[in-house]
């Protein structure tokens, strides 16, 4: 089977995630695909191939060498984004794309034009996987699931390419943060691991934001406002006074790259009650904590200002950048943009701007970089994925079993 028959499979079921049912998977149908894909792993040949009652599908491949080589992984995760319908899939490959805007759907007049989609550009020329328009296509990250069976099937097929023991990981809920919650890194039990979840070909991603939570409770002395002066204090205006107390240029729709921010994600209030809601993010670890400072400095001026207790801010961690548990092991990274080079990829380094399950994944014990799984437009109709770019993130995944059994 090539692998765009491979990935075809998979986009015809539909595995949705869904926030808050309080269940893993969030949704029953995730285990479909997941019992699929146990089939395939199996029918296939590897080895150790299990589905978990939490939805996640793991399977070995066998060290084919006696050397002593590290065992590593390769992690894609099963589920689709809420934001946006995976039901029904009804893919169709764009034969040699000329340039133009694509017509997803005639009837209902939804167009992908490299106008508003520049990213359709690079791939001029190439075959490219895109939707009807009424649906996501599910390239996120079911190209990477592909992309890991094939190279699977690939290394099976081809015994003379000597390699460690390689696991395969394959996890529910990702789209809404969980996935990481459902996977067991020590059954899992490799030295380092890749999830295949990222964009554009060559991406290669192992930092991620630090992320903090700030909610800020301000309370009110509530008066008839005829007789308030002295005596009342308005929560709401106090909010907006605090909210104005941020940097106006540290904000999301100010920043790109290694630039952190604050995020005021929700304010409301009346006279006796306000409650701002904001979200911090930075690479830096040091800058990440000179802005949670900043927030509890910002609380204590305004009761400084207005009394002692009008503010109180709840400050939680949500995760933190993998870079400084991945930075220890630099060859991990290394063979990745060896083998990138071997097979003609340009490596595209990049930092994420939001966290990852790979994230999460190195906080419990596996270090866990992105690598590009060739999808572009992820979470809506627009989402379309260059087999090309399909093609050579499996090679990729195959040269780095290679190489990391090379020993470079
Ligand atoms: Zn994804």
């Amino acid at each position: 089977m090539n692998i765009v028959e491979r990935f075809l499979q998979y986009v015809a079921f539909d595995t949705q995630s869904a926030e808050d049912t309080g269940k893993t998977p969030s949704t029953d149908k995730q285990f479909n695909l997941a019992r699929f894909l146990k089939n395939e792993l199996e029918t296939l040949g590897l080895e150790d191939v299990e589905m978990t009652d939490n939805g996640c599908v793991y399977a070995t491949l066998p060290a084919n060498t006696t050397d002593d080589v590290p065992v590593i992984g390769f992690i894609a995760h099963m589920d689709t984004s809420p934001d946006c319908s995976g039901e029904n899939v009804k893919p169709r490959i764009v034969k040699a794309y000329d340039g133009a805007p694509i017509v997803l759907n005639e009837e209902k007049s939804i167009v992908t034009t490299p106008e508003k989609f520049p990213e359709l550009k690079a791939h001029i020329g190439e075959d490219l996987i895109v939707t009807d328009g009424t649906t996501l296509l599910g390239a996120d990250d079911k190209a990477g699931i592909a992309e890991i069976v094939q190279a699977m099937a690939y290394l099976l097929e081809h015994p003379e390419i000597k390699h460690g023991k390689v696991r395969v990981g394959f996890n529910p809920d990702e789209e809404i943060g969980l996935g990481a919650k459902a996977f067991d890194v020590e059954k899992f039990g490799c030295q380092w691991a890749y999830t295949m979840d990222g964009g554009e070909l060559g991406e290669l991603e192992y930092e991620n934001f630090n992320a903090a939570a700030a909610k800020i409770d301000i309370k009110g002395v509530s008066v008839h406002p005829g007789y308030a002066k002295g005596k009342m204090i308005n929560a709401a205006q106090v909010a907006a006074v605090l909210a104005a107390e941020f940097p106006t240029h540290e904000t999301p729709e100010h920043t790109a790259e290694y630039e952190g921010f604050y995020h005021l994600l929700h304010i409301e209030g009346n006279v006796e009650h306000a409650s701002l809601s904001f979200i911090i993010r930075d690479h830096d670890s040091a800058r990440f904590e000179e802005r949670k400072t900043f927030v509890e400095k910002a609380v204590a001026w305004v009761n400084a200002k207005y009394g002692e207790g009008v503010a109180t801010a709840t400050i939680t961690e949500q995760y933190r950048n993998m870079r400084q548990q991945v930075e220890p092991m630099p060859h991990i990274i290394d063979i990745v943009l060896d083998a990138m080079r071997e097979i003609d990829i340009e490596p595209k380094v990049r930092a994420i701007r939001g966290g990852t399950d790979g994230a999460q994944l190195s906080f419990m014990g596996l270090p866990c970089p992105n690598i590009f799984a060739g999808g572009l437009n992820f979470h809506g109709p627009h989402e379309f994925l260059p087999i090309p770019s399909l093609e050579k993130a499996s090679r990729l995944v195959v040269k780095i079993i290679e190489m990391t059994a090379r020993g470079i």
